[in-house]
């Protein structure tokens, strides 16, 4: 009898299994093309249908209206710390930054290296980052942006309601993209790594207000959101099968009930685990009620061996990819979209029979 198992790694991260099969299924030859999706044109028909579907998909996933674009883009979360803005600082030449974490902190990094930008920090949830702190109000007609966080990958906080503000709001969802509701529309951009949420890695999603897509900075092609809104993102070759794989995950997201559901399925998940911690004499997780995140859980024992011992037997026990952050060590669970409700209960209950094995 082969073994069950789950992984809960940060990303790369667990896909949908229905999706993963018709990937299989697929693989040789695409809907009767007699080729595969792997050697599919990007100029093809077969590819601008899955595009189509894909945008679409994600527009009605997210509840927003033709007044938002989406594109599929190339370089990770981490490009979209540089092109960001490059592309949005452009009246006041200044953008407010919270820092709630370690990705947060490269955001603000990469745009102070932009030359004429003044990138100010306006919120510190250091040294630990076990909370969100609020936003401070910031006054009209000097920043372009104010860019957050909204779920810290490494720390395990999210944002659970969006800063109050009049200056247009950006966010980095790569760790809980479709996977937790918020008003979208409060946007006028947010981005996403797929490798989490929707798809293998090298892709990345950036969703924005058309008028601001549309305001053209003359920036260097492959950094220019105008010029590759205007190209549907195919200015050069796109990752054909990333984007075929989004196009699945986010039907098998619309099947699951939408945004609505899948973020009240991740929080059932979450709330299995932060229930055990909270009862637990072993292990600890230290973010604030408040400030939990859904999908990614941070754990430790406090002692750096019966962590690794947890690691471990966790493995062998088909729960793999359990290893927190080089940055911080512990456990970390991540708990994405495509985690079945029986991974969260396999972690409860590997936990409760590690800690009475360890009294
Ligand atoms: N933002 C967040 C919130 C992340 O978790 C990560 C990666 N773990 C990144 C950005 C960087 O993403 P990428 O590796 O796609 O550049």
């Amino acid at each position: 009898m082969s073994m069950t198992v789950y992984n809960y790694a940060a990303g790369p991260a667990v896909l949908p299994r229905p999706v993963l099969k018709q990937v299989q299924a697929e693989l040789l030859d695409y809907r009767g093309s007699h080729q595969s999706i792997l050697e599919i044109s990007h100029r093809s028909p077969l590819f601008n249908d899955i595009y189509a579907a894909a945008k679409e998909r994600v527009l009605k996933l997210l509840k927003l209206d033709n007044r938002y674009d989406v594109l599929f883009l190339q370089g990770g979360g981490t490009l979209q710390f540089t092109m960001v803005p490059l592309n949005l600082a452009t009246k006041y030449h200044r953008a407010a930054y919270a820092n709630t974490g370690h990705w947060a902190a490269r955001a603000l990094e990469e745009a102070r290296k932009i030359p004429h930008l003044q990138a100010d920090q306006v919120t510190d949830a250091g040294p630990d980052f076990t909370t969100i702190p609020a936003v401070p109000q910031l006054p009209a007609g000097k920043y372009d942006y104010l860019h957050i966080t909204a779920n810290n990958t490494i720390y395990g906080t999210s944002y659970h309601h969006l800063p109050a503000t009049t200056v247009p709001l950006v966010g980095d969802l790569s760790s809980n993209f479709l996977g937790q509701e918020y008003q979208f529309d409060r946007f006028a951009l947010l981005y996403a790594g797929a490798q989490k949420n929707l798809a293998p890695a090298g892709l990345t999603i950036v969703v924005a207000q058309r008028q601001l897509l549309a305001a053209d900075q003359g920036l260097p092609s492959m950094l220019n959101y105008a010029a590759l809104a205007r190209k549907a993102s195919t200015l050069n070759t796109p990752p054909v099968f990333q984007i075929y794989v989004a196009k699945l995950v986010l039907g098998w997201l619309e099947e699951q009930g939408g945004v609505q559901a899948i973020a009240a399925a991740n929080q059932r998940k979450a709330a299995l685990i932060y229930d055990f911690l909270d009862n637990s004499r072993l292990f600890t997780n230290k973010v604030a009620r408040t400030a939990r995140s859904f999908t990614n859980i941070p754990f430790t024992t406090g002692t750096p061996e019966l962590d690794q011992r947890f690691i471990a037997e966790a493995r062998q026990a088909g729960l793999l990819n359990l290893a927190g952050h080089r940055l911080v060590g512990g456990m970390r669970a991540s708990l994405y979209n495509a985690m079945p409700y029986e991974g969260a209960v396999a972690l409860r209950d590997f936990m409760a029979k590690f800690e009475k094995e360890n009294q």
